[in-house]
């Protein structure tokens, strides 16, 4: 598998490339290292490098999600385009690729799909709940689902061991029927589904007796994810060949993990910021001092500078959330709050008083609350 390389490099274009040009570099590519036009060593992994590649590149969500992790977090987990690794690969279907392989290939007019091709099974979605903090420095979880699996008694032709389907007498294994109609404006004709095989171009005659002709089942699924640290709200990964089962031979769908990332009380996030307030006293800003400030990495020291304003910002570097890709990691972003107290007691409201003479000022004398007043009357 080209798990290491990039994407981009593999095909030769740059990140920008349109995807105009990444079909044509792919198409010159493909047709340079298939393996039966290069004979040469190594050709054949080229050629699945090559198709890796584009099968990411030219469908913009699989590209911009790759754009966004590349494979970091996601190796070990099948990784993009793992269904080239093992099964899918080397059989007679190309899926997407039957364009334009029929391209160059001497083929042309696109022809009516065949149901009895290989045909690659359903993506699923699957929504994961995570904490605040496993998001920034991710963790390894498990998950359970149910999606379609290959029967492995069959191996998906829905028919009993020994035997196999035939092609349908009544479409010629087309899956579609024409039928003609009458109507006020003469005969029409009209292309449907063959009644008698329901679009599948085969009969099964003895279906397996394990999944009852279908060639999948239904089965529970536990999975060990691993969230890759750094992953924000509404970011998904891709697990290749963790969805539903193909059709005839196809390959597995992939499953897509979404994940929803809980609220924390003592930080805010934006991408690979991380916010967070401080409460300090007008003393502490005026007078300058050192606090513990939370971060996700645990307490910090940051020092106030003497003359620190209401709502000043200090950036704690690289107490942020690590980039998906690897490398960098954002800052911290502390505004610190100044706390006015609500109530004082006596030798504070001295300690003020004398301050604001020393400051060369003077305050109207404020009016005693009613426990001073009663304290007076009593003495
Ligand atoms: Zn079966
Ligand atoms: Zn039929």
């Amino acid at each position: 598998m080209a798990a290491n390389r990039d994407y981009y490099d593999v095909l030769g274009v740059s990140r920008d490339a349109s995807d105009a040009e990444i079909s044509k570099a792919y198409r010159k590519l493909a047709k340079k290292y298939h393996p039966d036009l290069n004979h040469e060593a190594g050709a054949e992994e080229k050629y699945k490098e090559v198709n890796e590649a584009y099968e990411v590149l030219h469908d913009p969500q699989k590209r911009q999600q790759y754009d966004q992790f590349g494979q970091a977090g996601m190796n070990g987990q099948g990784g993009f385009g793992g269904q080239y690794g093992g099964q899918g690969f080397g059989g007679a279907d190309f899926g997407d690729f039957g364009d334009i392989f029929s391209s160059f290939f001497g083929g042309g007019a696109r022809q009516q799909v065949d149901p009895t091709a290989p045909q690659r099974g359903a993506d699923l979605d699957y929504t994961m709940t995570i904490d605040f903090m496993d998001a920034i420095k991710g963790k390894t979880s498990e998950i359970s689902y149910s999606r379609s699996t290959t029967c492995e008694v069959c191996k998906g032709s829905g028919a009993e061991k020994g035997t196999h389907p035939i092609t349908c007498d009544k479409c010629g294994g087309s899956g579609m029927m024409t039928i003609t109609q009458r109507s006020v404006l003469g005969m029409i004709q009209r292309q449907t589904t063959c009644d008698k095989c329901a679009g599948s171009g085969v009969i099964i005659q003895h279906p397996c007796q394990s999944c009852h002709g279908k060639g999948v089942k239904t089965q529970k699924q536990t999975l060990q994810v691993k969230v890759p640290a750094g992953i924000d709200n509404g970011q998904q990964i891709r697990l290749a060949g963790q969805g539903e089962a193909g059709k005839n031979g196809g390959p597995y769908g992939d499953l897509y993990i979404v994940f929803r990332v809980r609220p924390s009380k003592d930080f805010t996030r934006r991408g690979q910021t991380i916010y967070t307030t401080v409460p300090i006293s007008f003393a502490q800003a005026t007078l300058g001092d050192e606090i513990n400030v939370k971060t996700v990495y645990g307490d910090t020291k940051l020092k106030i500078p003497a003359g620190t304003q209401p709502n000043q910002k200090f950036t704690l570097k690289e107490k942020g959330v690590q980039s998906l890709r690897g490398g960098s990691t954002g800052d911290q972003v502390t505004t610190v709050e100044i706390v006015i107290p609500k109530s004082i007691n006596e030798a504070q409201r001295k300690a003020l008083l004398e301050f604001v003479k020393a400051s060369g000022g003077s305050i109207a004398p404020q009016e005693k609350g009613f426990f001073e007043r009663l304290k007076e009357k009593l003495s």
